[in-house]
C-alpha cells in the first residue's frame, strides 16, 4: 500500500504474520530464509530443484458469492492455487497474498485468516508476504512450490495411446452452484447437498498424487474449467486428440441424486472440482491402477493421434464432441 495507517500494519501483524507451519521439522527443511516483515521474502532453493510459481485472483461476485463466509473463502482461495502446483507435480512450500478489502473488519479477517491457516497447515506451507489495499474484495494468492530439476509435469507431453485419467468424481462443485443460497442454513441441506457444498467450498488439491505422478504422467492439468475444456488444453499443447468413455466418467451418487440427467454435462463441463486430469502410458497405468494412490483415479479414455475430442456413449456409439462444448469463448 502506498500510505499506511498504524491500523493497517497491526492488522497484517495480527492476522497474517503467523500463518502456516513453523514446526521444527518444517523449519529445518524449509527453504524460507526470510518471511513477512521486510521488503521481500527470501527463499534458498535446494540444489537441483526448480521453483514453480502460480498466481490466481478471485474477485467477489465473480469467482465466489458475495455472502461466502470468510473462513470458507480463506480455505478455497488457497486450495485452488495449490491445485496448480499439484498439476505440475510440485511440492508446495510457501505463498504470498495480495488482499484488497473494502474495509478492515476484524471479525471477517479472523475467519479468513483461520481458513488460510487451516489449508496452510494441511499442506505444510507458510505465508511469506503480501500486500494489503483498499477496494472491492479481491484475493490474489501466489503459491511457490519445488520440483526436482526437469521433472515438472507439463501439458505438452501426451502421446497417442496414453490412457487419460482423472483423480476423482467430477461435476460436484458445479452441482453445488444451485445450492449456494443454502450454504449458511445447514438445517435446510440434505446430506447430498451438504456433500456438494463441501466440494465447492473446500476443494482438496491433489498435491500428493501430483508429486507421485512426476515420473509417470506424460501430461497433467488441474480441472478448473471443466474436463473437456481442460483436457483440450492438454490436447492442443501436445498436438493430439482424445476419446472418452461416457460410462467411465466418475460421477458421485450425490450428484446423480441431486442433478439427475444433468449430472453428466456438469461432470464434462463444470469446473471448480480441482481434480487432476493426466495422461500416462498403458503400462504405467497397469502398474499403478491397484495402488492406494490410485484408489479414486479413473481411466476415462485414451489419447489419439487424430485431433478433436470424441465420446463413446453407453450404447457404444461414438460421437464427435462439439467444439462449443469445450471452448472458453
Ligand atoms: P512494502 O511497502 O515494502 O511493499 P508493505 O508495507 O506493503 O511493504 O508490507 C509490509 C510487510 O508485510 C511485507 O513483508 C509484506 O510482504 C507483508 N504483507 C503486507 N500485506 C500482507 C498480506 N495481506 N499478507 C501477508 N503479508 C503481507
Ligand atoms: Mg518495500
Amino acid at each position: 500500500m502506498s500510505s499506511h495507517s498504524t491500523d493497517e500494519f497491526s492488522l497484517i501483524t495480527r492476522f497474517f504474520s503467523d500463518i502456516g507451519k513453523l514446526g521444527e521439522s518444517f523449519a529445518e527443511k524449509s527453504p524460507i530464509t526470510l518471511g513477512i516483515g521486510d521488503d521481500c521474502a527470501v527463499l534458498q532453493l535446494p540444489v537441483n530443484q526448480e521453483l514453480c510459481l502460480s498466481i490466481d485472483t478471485l474477485v467477489s461476485g465473480v469467482h465466489f458469492p458475495e455472502d461466502i463466509s470468510s473462513y470458507s473463502l480463506g480455505c478455497r482461495s488457497l486450495a485452488v492455487s495449490l491445485s496448480d502446483l499439484a498439476a505440475m507435480g510440485a511440492e508446495p512450500v510457501a505463498f504470498t497474498l495480495a488482499l484488497t478489502l473494502p474495509d478492515s473488519n476484524a471479525e471477517w479477517l479472523k475467519g479468513f485468516s483461520q481458513g488460510l491457516s487451516q489449508v496452510a497447515n494441511q499442506y505444510d506451507i507458510r505465508l511469506i508476504g503480501g500486500d494489503t489495499t483498499k477496494g472491492p474484495l479481491t484475493i490474489s494468492i501466489q503459491v511457490h512450490g519445488l520440483v526436482p530439476a526437469g521433472k515438472a509435469i507439463k501439458r505438452s507431453g501426451a502421446r497417442p495411446g496414453d490412457i487419460i485419467c482423472v483423480s476423482g468424481t467430477l461435476g460436484d462443485a458445479g452441482g453445488a452452484l444451485d445450492f449456494l443460497h443454502l450454504a449458511r442454513a445447514s438445517s435446510e441441506q440434505s446430506d447430498s447437498v451438504q456433500y456438494l457444498l463441501g466440494r465447492y467450498f473446500y476443494p482438496q488439491p491433489k498435491v500428493v498424487l501430483g508429486q507421485m505422478l512426476r515420473d509417470v504422467a506424460t501430461a497433467a492439468i488441474d480441472i478448473s474449467d471443466g474436463l473437456l475444456a481442460d483436457y483440450n488444453h492438454i490436447a492442443r499443447a501436445s498436438g493430439v486428440g482424445g476419446v472418452f468413455y461416457e460410462s467411465n466418467i466418475p460421477i458421485s451418487n450425490e450428484l446423480n441424486l441431486e442433478m439427475g440427467e444433468n449430472a453428466l454435462s456438469l461432470a464434462l463441463s463444470a469446473g471448480d472440482d480441482y481434480e487432476l486430469c493426466f495422461c500416462l502410458s498403458e503400462s504405467a497405468y497397469l502398474n499403478l491402477k491397484d495402488s492406494a494412490a490410485f484408489k479414486s483415479v479413473r481411466n476415462i479414455g485414451f489419447v489419439t493421434e487424430d485431433l478433436g475430442l470424441r465420446m463413446i456413449g453407453g450404447d457404444g456409439v461414438e460421437h464427435v464432441l462439439s467444439p462449443k462444448g469445450y471452448r472458453h469463448f
